[in-house]
């Protein structure tokens, strides 16, 4: 593969995490900032119901009201990815977008100007969910071969392809707004202690490890003697994986039931 079709591939790769995980950064921001227990990847299982309400409201926080956020750090990355998203592409709009005025395809840049808040963001307005699914478009140039009119005449294609320059400064961006994604949310690499849930079959460290690429696993420090109905890994540990993770959960709750997670 050459290095622009790499580069378009993790572009839409992180493309992708960024819409995923979108509405658990909405959730966050009304959320207390978040213990490491219990994984936020299991936040769906634990917590379905909730989910439909985020996915419904796509307006951009940028135009939103934040009468109480109650994590600012998630505020902050939610309105940081938004500013790279967006400029990214005011970028490559300016560089390559040829659409007729009427074209829903047009990214619409901001008009100062406008009567109304709606207007004046443009194609900010439709949020970031839209906008990311635009760039994902330029960066796989789709909508650039030449178009017929209704009558049959040949039109100019709504879009160039994306030159290589630009190809590589959104890769870079995206890349730059997945990662802050993921760190927020505690979804990088990483791997934390489980404060004051002891392991409720023998007392030992909890640790949690968690992966962008991965499910995240629990281990118990104890080794052999841990009676924990999970398997070990191949260090000798008790491993929780994917499915198991909610009967921890559920152990947890019963160990230590003033807890509410
Ligand atoms: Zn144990």
């Amino acid at each position: 593969m050459t290095s622009d079709a790499i580069a378009r591939r993790e572009t839409a790769d992180a493309l992708r995490t960024v819409r995923e995980l979108w509405g658990e950064l909405l959730l966050a921001i009304e959320t207390p900032p978040a213990d490491v227990w219990p994984p936020r990847q299991l936040a769906h299982t634990l917590r379905a119901a909730d989910d439909k309400q985020l996915v419904a409201d796509r307006a951009p926080l940028v135009l939103r009201e934040h009468p109480a956020p109650l994590n600012m750090t998630a505020l902050d990355t939610g309105l940081a990815i938004e500013r790279m998203l967006f400029g990214l592409a005011d970028t490559l709009a300016a560089a390559v977008q040829r659409a007729e005025a009427d074209d829903p395809r047009r990214w619409e840049f901001q008009q100062p100007g406008a009567a109304d808040a709606r207007h004046a963001a443009g194609s900010r307005a439709h949020g970031l969910h839209f906008a990311s699914v635009w760039i994902e478009g330029r960066v796989l140039d789709e909508d650039t071969a030449p178009e017929q009119q209704l009558d049959g005449t040949p039109t100019a294609p709504p879009f160039e392809p994306l030159p290589p320059h630009l190809l590589h400064e959104a890769r870079r961006t995206v890349r730059v707004a997945e990662g802050r994604l993921l760190r927020t949310l505690g979804l990088d690499q990483r791997t934390m202690p489980v404060p004051d849930r002891p392991c409720p079959w023998c007392g030992g460290e909890l640790t949690l490890h968690t992966d962008p690429d991965e499910a995240p696993r629990v281990t118990c420090s104890t080794g052999d003697d841990c009676t924990a109905p999970v398997p070990f890994d191949d260090r000798g540990r008790r491993v929780w994986g994917w499915n198991d993770l909610v009967g921890l959960v559920v152990a947890l709750a019963e160990a230590d039931p003033l807890r509410t997670s």
